[in-house]
């Protein structure tokens, strides 16, 4: 099953011009004639009405800036500063991520993406000595040893486990309030393929068995830095759930019909969970997608 829609922070409205990080002179030039988006030390960014990024003249703003890319034709930047009283309303990618615009949800998602790594990697891994920021944001680099440290991405399954029929297997962890409940996720570890992932992981939180896993979309998720990888995954052999390593505090088979009826509180659209979810509802048992809108 491919997603019927781009997951909302997977939509891109801008070039990200990678080409010019290396020109500290075009990098200067630009900054000059630019757009900067503030990002706080709480990756908080300022809006504008109706809900849009807050793009700023350049002039006179000061802390760590990071090249984004051109948006029709403008260079913009986010930049490091604290929140300030000249925007009414600021706000976090998941708050503002489902509703802005294709090219702001591009901006505000790379910038929180850049700025959250930055935060997390100040040092060398090497010497242990304090790096700097390089080629437009994209790169830190150690004075001592002349090693290069590149933005990290560390990826993630996220699956909606299926018994080939009308129902599924969504969990809810502790740390969830009573009722929201999604599908399953976990880290792809070293030395392991995404599909391996997912077999893995699913028999760790649920005790179940799984074939065709069958990749759906992707979705950057920088809460700090993953890239969850979206499938589907068929149930075989024994369905009864076993919460075996306890990731989950429950986990439950619930038909199309049950979750329709609000059985469970859903993910929120900004993830690619509620996408997931959503498409997996409008396909038929067959997982023929069914077309047309959802009514939720
Ligand atoms: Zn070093």
């Amino acid at each position: 099953m491919l997603l019927s829609q781009v997951p909302v922070l997977s939509r891109v409205g801008h070039d990200r011009a990678a080409i010019h990080r290396d020109s500290p002179e075009w990098l200067a030039a630009a900054w000059e004639r630019g757009r900067a988006l503030v990002v706080t030390p709480e990756y908080a960014a300022p809006l504008a009405e109706p809900p849009a990024l807050e793009l700023r003249p350049t002039a006179g703003l000061a802390g760590d800036r990071y090249f984004l890319g051109l948006a029709d034709d403008v260079p913009i930047f986010a930049v490091r500063a604290p929140r300030d009283l000249r925007a009414d309303r600021w706000a976090d990618l998941r708050e503002v991520g489902a509703i802005l615009g294709d090219r702001d949800a591009g901006l505000l998602t790379t910038a929180v993406a850049l700025a959250r790594w930055h935060d997390r990697h100040p040092r060398c891994p090497l010497c242990g000595g304090p790096t700097e920021l390089d080629r437009g944001g994209w790169v830190r680099r150690c004075p001592v040893d002349s090693s290069e440290h590149f933005p990290r991405t560390d990826p993630a399954v996220i699956m909606l486990v299926h018994d080939g029929g009308d129902r599924c297997v969504l969990g809810r962890q502790a740390s969830w309030p009573p009722g929201r409940f999604s599908i399953l996720a976990g880290f792809v570890e070293p030395g392991e393929s995404s599909e391996a992932a997912v077999a893995r992981e699913v028999d760790e939180e649920v005790g179940l068995a799984v074939t065709d896993v069958t990749y759906a979309g992707s979705q950057p998720w920088p809460f700090p830095s993953s890239l969850m990888l979206g499938y589907t995954a068929r149930a075989v052999g024994d369905l009864t759930v076993v919460l075996r390593d306890h990731e989950l505090a429950e986990a439950v088979w619930l038909s199309r019909a049950e979750i329709r009826a609000g059985a469970v509180r859903l993910p929120p659209p900004v993830s690619i969970a509620h996408r997931i979810i959503t498409d997996w509802l409008a396909a038929d048992g067959a997982g023929r997608a069914a077309g047309g809108p959802t009514d939720w």
